[in-house]
């Protein structure tokens, strides 16, 4: 997948404010969440395949943040490449689950959204939530807390 138009980084930029982890709006990055092959594939990617991440986290989720990424939607598996809107996405600094469409994001319960996960990628969510909740540990009453 090649770089995104103009205006799809922009639009990305507007619909998430900041980045998706941090919510700083420096050095904001075009996040491609499912992985850029190494040439052939000359697509572009759509917004619903982008996210907004400042440079440090987007380097991080292909370093010690690999698991964590996957667990919030911030990275695609490969196999799960077009089903981009199918997998929400967390926005860490409101703690909150969204359906990213072109323009805006989708407030999805996290409920929802690990039924998605769980629909999407089966165990191997489970296993990423647990070591994406060692990372970032869930606050009790908040909406990042999980249905069990
Ligand atoms: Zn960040």
């Amino acid at each position: 997948m090649s770089a995104p138009t103009v205006l799809t980084r922009a639009a990305v930029y507007l619909r998430d404010g900041g980045c998706v982890v941090c919510g700083t709006v420096r050095h904001l990055t075009f996040q491609h969440r499912a992985r850029v092959g190494a040439g052939g594939d000359t697509r572009r990617p759509i917004p619903e395949e982008g996210l907004t991440a400042c440079a440090i986290h987007n380097e991080r989720f292909e370093s010690d943040l690999q698991q964590a990424a996957l667990a919030f939607g911030w990275k695609i598996r490969d196999w799960a490449e077009g089903q981009a809107f199918l997998v929400p996405v967390f926005h860490m600094p409101t703690r909150t689950w969204f359906r990213l469409s072109a323009s805006e994001r989708i407030v999805t319960t996290p409920t929802v959204a690990q039924d998605l996960m769980i629909d999407v990628y089966g165990d191997d969510w489970l296993e990423w939530k647990a070591e994406a909740d060692r990372i970032f540990p869930p606050i009790e009453g908040r909406r990042y807390s999980w249905a069990r």
